[in-house]
């Protein structure tokens, strides 16, 4: 995969050239008073910035794009980058110019008026139709205006690689592209959960639906020693083990597929969940053997004796993986399972994977649930080697598919 450094190798400095980046500046965002938006959590613009100033320190005129919800084709105000452009200019302290359109004159103005020590970034992509066009025709005459506005163009949005859009796939292809930072890092860490890790490589899924994670259930069998199974889509491999489930979320399509699985011997089930009456933080609850679920209860969390299991599983592990919370964490009676799993992958890390700590285990873990769960609960996200920004890229990575937005970036 071409990167920065080979980008420059083979075209040049960038000093005084207009370079295009793809980012990630998709945040949510909240209605204030007066209908003014304030940005909730930022993530995505800080982890944007060394990349930006690494450019805007070389000298470059930089320009990005970006996306922000999901408008249906045309612009609209509800989903303007302006307030995203604010809060960049503030974490970069360089003055950060939105243009209001994508690639009409406003833009084409504010990318002639630049100066290099001055960003501009074009109004949300998703404001053009032919942006997720799967029409190839339409896409590329939208990726030509998005290319004439640049002389390079740099890709550090890993959360959109899997998507064939304008911005991602076809710009890439018009001018001279690599991969920023966070593309490179992403790929890296998930390369090393696909090729030879280090053993025992243990995998823990959860989440609510098996038919979701189905494909990369089936890529990562055959490399993993174990793999650990709570959430939601635990209790279908427990039907197909011919066990009662009660009112538990069941995908009565996938029980022949859990069964044919389990066969690897490889998947660990839980031995005890809690039970409520309702999908409720108020409904009565009781942890309850796996194999005895009452007919009138849903499991909405694994249960300790299972937490520890789990922990005992996975201690010593080299290599984890973790993807979907193991119970309904967002309600508070839910979440211990979510919370004793987090906490037992967190410790076999000491957060940079590189070694030296107690074992040094590399701990990934994948999901825009999963991320959320490690903040919610407070687990402490630099206890873990990485978190994949992309849930739905990354799994298309590890279901080893290629990704459009990659494919693109390599020789
Ligand atoms: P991720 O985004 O990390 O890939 P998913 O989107 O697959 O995770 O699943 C997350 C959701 O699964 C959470 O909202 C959680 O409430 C739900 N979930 C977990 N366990 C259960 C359960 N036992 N019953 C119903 N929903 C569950
Ligand atoms: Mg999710």
């Amino acid at each position: 995969m071409r990167t920065l450094d080979t980008l420059v190798d083979r075209h040049g400095d960038l000093a005084g050239r207009t370079v295009l980046v793809r980012c990630d500046l998709n945040v949510p965002l909240e209605a204030g008073p007066g209908g003014a938006k304030t940005i909730t959590d930022d993530g995505r613009i800080r982890a944007s910035v060394p990349l930006l100033s690494d450019l805007v320190g070389r000298g470059a005129k930089v320009v990005v794009m970006a996306h922000l919800g999901r408008p249906k084709g045309t612009p609209d105000p509800a989903y303007s980058l302006a307030p995203v452009g604010q809060r960049l200019e503030q974490l970069l302290g360089t003055p950060v110019r939105v243009a209001e359109d994508v690639v009409g004159e406003s833009a084409q103005e504010a990318v002639r008026a630049q100066e290099a020590d001055r960003v501009v970034l074009l109004e949300n992509v998703r404001f053009e139709k032919a942006e997720t066009s799967k029409d190839d025709a339409e896409r590329g005459a939208f990726a030509d205006r998005l290319a004439a506005l640049a002389d390079v163009y740099v890709d550090d949005a890993f959360g959109a690689v899997h998507r064939k859009h304008a911005s991602v796939f076809d710009v890439a292809q018009r001018l001279p592209s690599a991969a920023g930072p966070l593309v490179a890092a992403e790929v890296e860490v998930l390369d090393r959960l696909t090729g030879d890790p280090e053993r025992p490589y243990v995998v823990v899924l959860g989440g609510s639906k098996v038919s979701d994670k189905l494909a990369v259930i089936e890529n990562l069998l055959p490399t993993v020693d174990s793999l650990l199974v709570g959430g939601g889509m635990c209790f279908t491999f427990l039907a197909a083990q011919g066990h009662d489930v009660g009112s538990s979320l069941l995908e009565a399509d996938q029980v022949d597929a859990c069964r044919t699985l389990l066969e690897s011997g490889k998947i660990v089930l839980p031995v005890d969940v809690v039970a409520a009456t309702a999908f409720s933080a108020d409904a009565e609850h009781d942890v309850v053997p796996a194999d005895a679920i009452p007919p009138d209860r849903m499991g909405l969390d694994i249960g300790p004796e299972s937490v520890r299991r789990f922990a005992d599983a996975l201690a010593g592990a080299r290599t984890v993986f973790w993807n979907g919370p193991m119970g309904v964490f967002e309600l508070a009676p839910y979440a211990d399972g979510t919370r004793g799993v987090a906490e037992a992958v967190a410790g076999l890390s000491d957060g940079d994977g590189e070694g030296g700590g107690l074992t040094g285990a590399l701990t990934v873990v994948g999901g825009g649930d999963s991320a959320a769960a490690v903040r919610a609960l407070g687990i402490g996200e630099h206890r873990f080697t990485h978190i994949s920004t992309g849930g739905g890229a990354s799994l298309e990575h590890l279901e080893g598919k290629a990704l459009p937005g990659l494919t693109v970036l390599e020789d």
